[in-house]
């Protein structure tokens, strides 16, 4: 379980790209296989969808499998608890039982390759063996603080499991124990320092901590590097599934864990996205006891196929673009605020922007009303959003506003759904 001496955690970090595939193919037959036989949840989404698992070669075949979202997985449960029909085997085998938000009924880390993932990630964000961890997530019913525990203790940390709360007591733990790492959210991180301030010790000369591992959130992470001057490094991964992507010593995306199949598939069609193109995350953890066959959690993202510097070939995540439940559904297709935000962007000089989806005739009637100054070029703007709106949104705009400086609220929503109930 050692780390490979060579900067890498093993010897997958760095496969070729055709060693990846044979890999991931594998992978997939494997997980499907097993799921198909011993999850009646998966089996009967499948049968459902008449698909057989003979019929999934491969990571090309994986997309006829149907998706199970955050809302279905919350859905099954209820209908079939506590796992809703993803679990191989009896609750009273498994080691922890969790709940997390939703809710959603989870048990991390029954599995040799999820606790691999977690260690993997770990190592890729610099913890090493020797450390002393301060764990600041949860160890209360829901499974983040004891989702790390076991794996990180088993590659050779000391683990201080702190959970959340009383950030005096934090500050006093991490320094008379010497704490070398920290993870928790960043944001409660920058509280423990602060509070280390407000308490006379100056956390730079004070105390030990050099780094600190947390879920996504990039500003707080500037902050704490910049007056703290400890490095701060990232995963991705949800209470459900574990850990599923990680910083490396470059930070240019995450690389995705060789312990998981993660796809990224058109919020609208599901089917697989081409690098730089923003769709839903959709992950399959290769967890023998919950194989949650495509998983989407919610998210979105897109991939980074450029080679990294520091030498690992796994494709990366860029930063989430957003959530899925931000995006509303016009004349049966999602739209997302980020796509308004990138037709926004190709327009400089426009201020608050909204999307109305009102019903006139019985259909949804989509206007684009903007803030900017009246302008003997207005005309050709509205032109040129309807175009990109198209291109980006693939709708039609039926109708865009322009508003003089101040015309929309300070909150305005950027997608407003007039509709009455029903007709959505
Ligand atoms: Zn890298």
């Amino acid at each position: 379980m050692a780390p490979t001496g060579n900067g890498f955690f093993d010897e997958q970090e760095t496969m070729s790209a055709d060693a990846r595939r044979v890999h991931a193919d594998a992978q997939v037959r494997w997980i499907v296989e097993h799921a198909y036989r011993h999850a009646p949840g998966v089996r009967s989404r499948m049968d459902a969808a008449g698909v057989g698992p003979e019929e999934i070669r491969g990571l090309d075949d994986l997309s006829r499998i149907p998706i199970t979202s955050k809302d279905d997985l919350i859905r099954l449960q209820r209908e079939s608890p506590p796992f809703g029909g993803f679990c191989t085997v009896p609750p009273n085998r498994l080691g922890t039982l969790t709940m997390s938000p939703g809710p959603t009924y989870n048990s991390p880390g029954n599995d040799a390759s999820y606790r691999r993932r977690i260690q993997k990630a770990f190592f890729g964000c610099g913890l090493r063996p020797g450390d002393i961890l301060q764990n600041a997530f949860s160890y209360h019913v829901s499974p983040m603080g004891l989702l790390l525990d076991t794996p990180l203790r088993e590659y050779g940390v000391a683990m201080v499991p702190m959970g959340g709360g009383n950030k005096q007591l934090q500050v006093q733990v991490m320094k008379d124990l010497g704490v070398t790492a920290f993870t928790g959210t960043a944001t409660f991180l920058l509280e423990i320092l602060q509070t280390a301030e407000e308490m006379g010790i100056d956390p730079r000369r004070q105390l030990a901590l050099r780094l600190a591992v947390t879920p996504l959130d990039h500003g707080v992470m500037r902050i704490i590097e910049k007056d703290y001057g400890i490095r701060v490094t990232e995963f991705y991964g949800t209470a459900d599934v574990g850990i599923v992507a990680y910083n490396c010593e470059a930070r240019s995306g995450m690389h995705v864990c060789d312990e998981a199949i993660v796809e990224i598939v058109d919020m609208n069609s599901g089917q697989p996205v081409g690098p730089g193109e923003v769709g839903r995350v959709v992950v399959t953890p290769l967890d023998s006891t919950l194989p949650l066959v495509r998983y989407a959690p919610g998210d979105l993202s897109s991939w980074n196929v450029e080679p990294c510097l520091c030498g690992r070939t796994a494709i990366r995540l860029n930063p989430l673009a957003g959530w899925i439940g931000q995006a509303v559904k016009m004349r049966g297709m999602f739209v997302h605020p980020y796509q308004l935000a990138g037709v926004v962007a190709l327009h400089p000089g426009m201020g608050r922007y909204t999307l109305i989806c009102r019903t006139v005739d019985r259909k949804d009637h989509l206007t684009l009303r903007y803030e900017a100054p009246e302008d003997p070029a207005g005309t050709a703007r509205d032109r040129s959003l309807a175009i990109h709106f198209k291109e980006l949104c693939r709708l039609n705009l039926d109708g865009v506003e322009r508003v003089n400086p101040g015309g929309l609220p300070a909150d305005v929503k950027v997608l407003m759904d007039e509709r009455p109930q029903g007709a959505k």
